[in-house]
């Protein structure tokens, strides 16, 4: 079921030219399902000439037949939604609805970013002088590189595919060696939908040796990363190096605030869904959760509870909701996160140890008691636990909100409108959601500010970040 996996460098399906390559994991049994190609610095030229030679095509396609052949990608991803989702649950272990929604979700990006391309509208200036025209037009910036994580193997590597693609650039994609197949359904779906050879590219490898060439290349005109705060500055410091425009989306603390007037019932509710999707390894994910002290023990009962009844297994099997951590350093992360918070005093409310010793699971977790030196409040856990801590005031929960240098999502639950306003203001984030969790819409903004990155990779501004503005100022002698 599980497909062979190949890099894609100029229209060819192909294996690295040294043959190295590395396995491929399912986390639900720790066993491995495949293999994944490594490309040596001969093939990462290779695809750096076919992002080069497929640029100079695509930036004259029209937009319009751009718009036309993304649609047609877009709708191929939804015909193999459900085969595509198999592949993710087997690779990544999230459970095969939450595998198929974001199969789903990444239709509906390409969809987005095609109308998109149709709408890089520049201006008519007016001039000084009346045998002067000023306009300013936007072009694409050039081939893009992109690095994607495993935690979403369509939608990391999909926004960066169909922005990039959108606005006329070429782009060599290097997914997660984790993590290919999904990335594989993206890259088919473009190609079986007429993509002329060399403007998507995949290549697999060793992470740092990849980019570093990448990054460093002339031919490259613009990187896009998704990844942990520590990797994304490196990148972005070779970058910065050799002037390459960025798009960095890193990682996040999410700080959580449930305001004595908030439904808490259905907070809880809410909270849980979003925390344990896909075992807590999501960058917006909810993190620190501050609870007001009128309602604490009622939320922590109502919470933990939830938590408790959650059915982790095998995603493959429907009937789970949580699957197993992607990968063995996430098992030993989070065994670290709690341990550590345990030592320093910490009540472990439920869960808090591994499941079995086969495959990567690991227990709903929530934390009471956490200090504030405990490393879960400080790092990101990426993974199903839950620390919970009581506030009394506004500008107390405001001051611990806003305490770390991450600033990718916050969440507050309040029925105050007031209360709404004024926490939406105060959070030093680049997204807030107020009693609900609906981030990462095609047609909204995504992105963090601080040490979670810049730039946006949804809504109208994210194709901002591949395209480049040109002032054209004449004037008839
Ligand atoms: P990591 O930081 O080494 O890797 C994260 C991703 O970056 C992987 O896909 C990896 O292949 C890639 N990567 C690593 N070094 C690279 C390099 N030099 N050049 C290019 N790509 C590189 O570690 P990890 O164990 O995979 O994940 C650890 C942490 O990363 C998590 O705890 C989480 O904080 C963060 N993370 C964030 C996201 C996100 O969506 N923002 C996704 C995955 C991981």
């Amino acid at each position: 079921m599980y497909p062979k996996i190949q890099m894609y460098i100029d229209g060819q399906w192909c294996a690295g030219s040294a043959g190295r390559v590395e396995p491929i994991l399912n986390p639900a049994t720790g066993q491995p399902i495949g293999d994944v190609p490594c490309a040596e610095i001969v093939d990462l030229q290779a695809a750096v000439d076919a992002a080069k030679k497929g640029f100079q095509t695509w930036r004259r396609t029209p937009a319009y037949a751009r718009y036309k052949l993304m649609r047609a990608a877009a709708e191929n991803l939804r015909n193999n939604a459900d085969q595509t989702a198999h592949w993710i649950t087997a690779e990544q272990g999230k459970p095969l609805a939450e595998a198929r929604m974001e199969t789903l979700l990444g239709a509906d990006l390409i969809d987005w970013f095609a109308e998109e391309a149709r709408r890089t509208y520049g201006q008519v200036v007016p001039a000084r002088a009346g045998n002067i025209r000023q306009i300013v037009v936007k072009e694409p910036v050039g081939p893009v590189a992109a690095f994607t994580p495993w935690n979403f193997p369509i939608n990391q590597a999909v926004r960066k595919i169909s922005s990039a693609l959108a606005a006329g650039c070429s782009i060599i994609v290097k997914p997660a060696e984790e993590t290919p197949a999904g990335c594989r359904a993206l890259v088919q779906a473009f190609a079986e939908a007429g993509l002329p050879d060399g403007v998507l590219n995949m290549v697999f490898g060793t992470p740092s040796q990849v980019s570093e060439f990448l990054i460093s290349h002339p031919d490259i005109a613009k990187i896009s990363f998704t990844g942990s705060t520590a990797v994304g500055k490196q990148l972005a410091a070779l970058a910065g190096t050799h002037m390459k425009r960025t798009t960095m989306e890193l990682g996040g603390h999410a700080p959580v605030i449930v305001f004595e007037d908030a439904n808490v019932e259905k907070a809880a509710e809410l909270l849980a869904a979003a925390k344990f999707r896909n075992a807590g390894q999501v960058c917006v994910s909810p993190t620190r959760f501050m609870v007001h002290e009128s309602q604490y023990q009622a939320f922590v009962d109502r919470f933990s509870d939830i938590a408790q009844n959650i059915k982790v297994g095998n995603g493959a099997d429907p009937d789970v909701t949580m699957g197993p951590l992607a990968n063995p350093r996430r098992l030993e992360a989070i065994e670290g996160f709690v341990q550590d918070a345990v030592t320093r005093g910490a009540t472990v409310r439920t869960g808090g140890s591994r499941i079995g010793n086969e495959g990567f699971f690991f227990q709903p977790t929530v934390l009471t008691d956490v200090p504030k030196d405990a490393r879960i409040m400080n790092e990101e856990p990426f993974g199903p636990v839950v620390p919970i801590t009581p506030f009394s005031s506004f500008d107390e929960a405001v001051a611990e909100a806003n305490r770390l240098p991450y600033g990718l999502a916050a969440y507050a639950y309040t029925r105050s409108a007031q209360t709404a306003a004024d926490i939406g203001a105060a959070f030093e984030s680049g997204m807030v959601a107020i009693n609900h969790h609906g981030l990462a819409l095609p047609e909204i903004h995504f992105g963090g500010i601080k040490d979670s990155g810049s730039g946006s990779e949804g809504g109208s501004d994210a194709i901002e970040g591949y395209l480049n503005t040109k002032l054209i100022t004449q004037a008839s002698l």
